[in-house]
């Protein structure tokens, strides 16, 4: 069994009072890692470090040499890509190949923030005969960052090189399920030469260690991407602290295909959007609306595709692999279970590679549909390989479906008319909108974040940068 430890003011170090947790590979069952099982004794141990680096070392180093060390992190990251992959793997149960893929991101996120770092400027205003006005773009302090366990590398790179790059001193805390990937990543921060205390990692229990930076008086900022439920705890801990937090929440997205859509290009994305990490992804497209008048065409084609989904072990690298976690197994077999119960039409199945370790955490993909408007399933988030589709008939109708959950992320819209798809875009209250197209590659460059219950505030792409900073205004008088 491998043990792991927290990463404070550049010291691996365990838990305090020495308690470790177990982490489980999804593929089997069993337990093949321990990490520290923080206390708020931790957590603060990591603010305090991170407090001293901002005040420090990390404080007075300049843009241009952040955006160096950056781009030193990802190149170190680059060469380090097929353990870390390895074991990011290991730890979601998702195939080699996406594991890859996102660790690819990952570098992406370092690279992109690195060039960044120096291009974050303020403004002149024009004011008043005989005065001077400009902003100054400041890093806010210490950073908190609450990382969920489906995309440990890409979500901890998202948050954690923009607010490096804007010059913040950061705590992360990684999944319980998984995220040993992240403190492997800070551990190469350090080898790299960022100073001590700049990054700072601790594991832990969600409502433990979690809780703990959440409610920290020193910290001056909050980024969380997790379940509305604890969304809502981590933003009352931060409104008690008066500090800003960003939420991203995940969603129900739709994919709006209509009768003139290239089917070619779109269904096999309509397939990946949904089982592409087992559906564990915020941005999953788990909606497609269909033009009544080419339902059955659409619906026959997109059931062919989806029956060649293969689920496997991560070593396998097939289509999909296990879930997180037995609690997401049973979770998401319970959405499909009354759906099933209710009488809803399945469509088509994925299918279990002959074999699997019995200990795994494997469900099989669905294909709902026609799905009843009034179904769970058409507004709760399942977080799994579950996909129902929708007829609509005509444009308002699809924006009405479109729009008609608590969620507000991403969307699809499928059509060779660009007024229509730019109608819909303009019309669909989500954070992303893609026209003939879904997801992107990771699009490290492209502004993402929620409207409604998805959450608020914008990662990615510059608008990240903005997030991280706090503006404050000179006034000179002359
Ligand atoms: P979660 O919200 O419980 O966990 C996310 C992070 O928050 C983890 O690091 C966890 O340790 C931490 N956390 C948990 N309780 C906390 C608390 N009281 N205070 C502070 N931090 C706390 O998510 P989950 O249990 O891993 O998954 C449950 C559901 O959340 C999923 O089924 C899915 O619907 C949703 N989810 C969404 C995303 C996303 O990308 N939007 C990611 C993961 C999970």
């Amino acid at each position: 069994m491998d043990s792991f430890l927290n990463l404070i003011g550049g010291k691996s170090v365990p838990a305090r009072d020495g308690r470790t947790y177990e982490h489980v590979c999804p593929s089997d069952g069993r337990p093949f890692a321990t990490a520290p099982r923080s206390s708020a004794a931790d957590v603060d141990d990591a603010v305090r470090a991170a407090r001293a680096a901002f005040e420090g070392a990390w404080g007075r180093t300049p843009a241009v040499e952040r955006g160096r060390l950056l781009m030193k992190l990802a190149e170190a990251i680059r060469r380090e890509a097929e353990p870390l992959a390895a074991l990011e793997a290991r730890d979601t149960g998702k195939p080699m190949k996406q594991a890859r893929a996102d660790i690819a991101v990952t570098v992406r996120y370092f690279e992109f923030y690195a060039g960044a770092a120096d291009k974050l400027h303020g403004d002149t205003i024009p004011f008043l005969e005989g005065y001077t006005v400009l902003t100054l773009r400041e890093p806010y302090g210490v950073t908190a960052h609450i990382v969920p366990w489906n995309y440990p590398a890409q979500i901890f790179a998202r948050s954690v090189a923009a607010s490096l790059a804007a010059g913040n001193a950061c705590v992360v805390k990684p999944g319980e399920e998984a995220g040993l990937t992240i403190v492997k990543m800070a551990e190469l921060a350090r080898e790299v030469g960022f100073p001590e205390g700049a990054l700072n990692v601790v594991h832990g229990i969600g409502e433990e260690a979690g809780a703990a930076l959440a409610a920290h008086p020193d910290i001056d900022h909050l980024s969380f991407t997790g379940s509305p439920e604890v969304g809502t705890l981590v933003q009352a801990a931060a409104a008690k602290n008066h500090v800003g937090c960003t939420l991203e929440l995940g969603g129900k997205s739709p994919q709006v295909i209509f009768a003139d859509a290239d089917l070619e290009a779109c269904l096999p994305t309509v397939v990946t959007a949904i089982t592409q990490n087992a559906g564990q992804t915020c941005s999953a497209g788990s909606r497609v609306l269909v033009e009544r008048r080419a339902y059955d065409e659409v619906v026959g084609r997109l059931a062919e595709r989806f029956a060649r989904v293969r689920v496997g072990t991560h070593e396998m690298d097939l289509e999909m692999g296990a879930l997180v976690s037995e609690t997401q197994r049973k979770r998401v077999q319970g959405y499909v279970d009354a759906a099933l119960a209710e009488g809803v039409p399945v469509i088509a199945r994925g299918k279990l590679e002959p074999g699997l370790p019995a200990g795994g955490f494997y469900v099989e993909p669905v294909l709902f549909g026609p799905m009843p408007r009034a179904n769970r399933l058409a507004c709760e988030e399942v977080f799994g390989p579950v996909l129902a589709v929708f007829p609509f008939e005509d444009e308002a109708d699809a924006i009405r479906l479109a729009n008609g959950t608590p969620y507000g992320l991403v969307a699809g819209v499928w059509t060779r008319d660009l007024g229509r798809g730019m109608r819909l875009a303009r019309a669909i209250r989500t954070g992303q909108v893609f026209l003939n197209a879904y997801g992107a590659g990771g699009g490290v460059e492209l502004p993402f974040g929620g409207f409604k219950h998805s959450g608020h505030g914008r990662e990615k792409g510059f608008e990240a940068l903005y997030g991280f900073t706090a503006l404050k205004t000179v006034v000179v008088r002359h």
